[in-house]
């Protein structure tokens, strides 16, 4: 199965992503562990230039970069793993540019969308689980990780509430392929909480 967490700035992704792979290892299980972007080293040089501090590129050649990274990632990463039956576990997906590309930059969703389908050729996650946050309380947070804070305080604070409700908003469209949370609560509940659901799946 192919697992995606989706996320505001400073949603906690990563110590989720930690949390859930340690839990279905310790059960003997095959996880692969992956991000977007730049899972790969094609990946990593897309990530440098998307995210280059010193100058992002405009919003389609960026929604094509972000496009670029995905398509290479599901070819070579994501879809190996899971045609050997391994559970792929990956921060960040399909629903990022949605949010990001899309209601972020303003770019047409349904564009985006479109892309995003061309470059994974269709494949879909069986369950998004979206750590959501109030933007103020998510960048407070990653500023205090020092990420990138330049280039996050560069964004509106209405370009993070869009995302925000972007990711929301493709939730409430496919409820049953979804595990919305509220990223402020304690880890550990947070965390009991999504490996209860993908064992479930697991073993249905
Ligand atoms: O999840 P991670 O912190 O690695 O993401 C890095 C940055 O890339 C985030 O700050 C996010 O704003 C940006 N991003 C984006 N569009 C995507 C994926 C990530 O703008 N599709």
């Amino acid at each position: 199965i192919f697992v995606v967490f989706e996320g505001g700035e400073g949603a906690g992704k990563s110590t989720q992503v930690d949390r859930l792979t340690s839990a279905l290892q310790a059960e003997g299980r095959d996880v692969v562990v992956t991000r977007e972007p730049g899972a790969t080293d094609v990946g990593a040089r897309i990530r440098s230039l998307v995210l280059d501090p010193g100058g992002a590129p405009s919003p389609r050649a960026e929604a094509l970069l972000y496009a670029a990274d995905r398509a290479h990632h599901v070819a070579t990463v994501v879809r190996p793993a899971m045609a050997r039956g391994a559970v792929v576990v990956s921060d960040r997906y399909v629903d990022s540019s949605l949010a990001y590309q899309g209601a972020g930059r303003t770019l047409p969703v349904n564009e985006i969308s479109w892309l995003s389908s061309w470059a994974t050729g269709g494949l879909k996650p069986d369950l998004v689980v979206l750590l959501d946050v109030e933007p103020s309380v998510g960048l407070a947070r990653a500023a205090a990780r020092g990420e990138g804070a330049d280039r996050l305080e560069a964004e509106s604070q209405t370009f993070h509430e869009r995302v925000r409700y972007a990711f929301l908003d493709l939730a409430a469209a496919d409820p049953k392929r979804y595990l919305v949370l509220d990223a402020s609560r304690p880890a550990d509940e947070l965390a009991a909480l999504i490996t209860a659901r993908v064992t479930g799946m697991l073993t249905a």
